[in-house]
């Protein structure tokens, strides 16, 4: 399996894009920067999309990959829990801000086919079992675990303190989250539902006396003062016994 980390902030600039993963070049993980850092042709690879929660920073480029489709022939499957498509489709899919993508090209030929999906139940994305498993946020949301034959991710999505009640369901070698605040913003981590270090260090470290994994930080960075400080503090897990990397 080849991980592409396309973006990972919730703030953009010349350095930072909206999140969104990529694997084996056809599987994206949600869709905020899905676009800007891949050419047109290496778009047109993608055949399915999978959607934690429908948060601006992650399913914006839902409608510039639209467009990139329109001559395409395909239809891409999107998936995601009841609350995630209804409420992409209701605004950014009514064809207000660009073109209705349900039913545009032709409706027997959309660009986007919406594929609801079940907490806690196994279900086959091209040839990945996935698993939906809900996470503690501000919004309903889910993670997923992705499994090939070779090995196994889970990608938290945005997620708060408590995201280790997921490895109940879930035993992955690879960790994909996220940090998005500071040890001292702790407050506003509790507030907004995101994580610290110091959450993630507890988190993850529980999935660890069950199974050694590789924990792929996801720094979710407001400011560049956050993400250096961030950065530090993630380097601290990673002599605490984590194999941990930063993008
Ligand atoms: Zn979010």
């Amino acid at each position: 399996m080849e991980l592409r980390i396309l973006g990972s902030h919730n703030m953009e600039s010349h350095g930072t894009r909206f999140e969104t993963h990529l694997i084996d070049g056809i599987l994206a993980l949600d869709a905020g920067g899905l676009t800007r850092s891949l050419t047109f042709e290496e778009q047109e690879n993608i055949q399915a999309i999978i959607l934690t929660h429908p948060h601006f920073d992650l399913i914006r480029d839902l409608l510039p990959f639209g467009l990139t489709m329109r001559d395409s022939g395909v239809t891409v499957d999107v998936y995601g829990i009841k609350d995630t498509l209804d409420l992409v489709a209701e605004k950014l899919m009514e064809g207000s801000l660009y073109p209705p993508f349900l039913e545009f090209p032709s409706p027997e030929t959309p660009i986007y086919s919406m594929q609801e999906i079940e907490p806690l139940k196994d279900f086959q994305v091209l040839d990945y079992t996935v698993k939906a498993v809900p996470v503690p946020y501000a919004v309903p949301a889910v993670g997923f675990m992705i499994s090939s034959d070779d090995v196994s991710v889970f990608y938290t999505g945005d997620a708060g303190r408590g995201v280790s009640d997921a490895w109940q369901h879930a035993a992955p070698d690879v960790v994909l989250t996220e940090v998005t605040f500071r040890n001292r913003g702790e407050q506003t981590a509790i507030d907004s539902v995101h994580m610290t270090p110091a959450y993630l260090r507890k988190d993850v470290v529980r999935i660890q006396t069950a199974k050694r994994v590789s924990a792929q930080n996801d720094c979710r960075t407001h400011k560049p003062s956050y993400k250096e400080e961030i950065r530090v503090e993630v380097k601290h897990l990673a002599e605490a016994d984590m194999m941990m990397s930063l993008p």
